[in-house]
C-alpha cells in the first residue's frame, strides 16, 4: 500500500518499511492510522450487513476522521440512506463524489 511521506512527499510502499526511504520519517504511526480506518470501515461494512445502520455510521465516521477516503464517504452515505436520513445522506454522498479522495 502506497505511503505518502509527509516530510518529504515521497511515495513509500509501507509494507517493505517502516521508515520514509528518502528521507528516514518514521512512518510507522501513518501505518497505525490507516490499519484503525481500515479496521472501521470493514466493522462499518459489518453492521450494514447486520442491518444496524447506527452502529455503521459510527464506524464509518470514525473511519473517515482518521482517513479522509471516499469508501468511508460512500459508506456513511449508504447506512444514512437505509436509515431514511436523506439531509445527512445527501451531504455525504457529495463528499464521495470528491474525484481528490483516495480510495
Ligand atoms: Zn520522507
Amino acid at each position: 500500500m502506497p505511503l505518502h511521506c509527509p516530510a518529504c512527499g515521497k511515495t513509500n510502499d509501507a509494507e517493505t518499511s517502516p521508515t520514509c526511504a528518502r528521507c528516514g520519517c518514521d512512518l510507522g504511526m501513518l501505518q497505525a492510522i490507516r490499519a484503525c480506518a481500515a479496521w472501521h470501515l470493514a466493522s462499518a461494512a459489518e453492521q450494514m450487513q447486520r442491518r444496524d445502520w447506527h452502529e455503521a455510521i459510527v464506524h464509518a465516521e470514525r473511519s473517515w476522521h482518521l482517513r479522509k477516503s471516499a469508501a468511508a464517504a460512500r459508506m456513511a452515505f449508504l447506512a444514512l440512506a437505509a436509515m431514511g436520513d436523506t439531509r445527512n445522506a445527501t451531504a455525504w454522498h457529495a463528499i464521495s463524489g470528491d474525484l481528490s479522495l483516495p480510495s
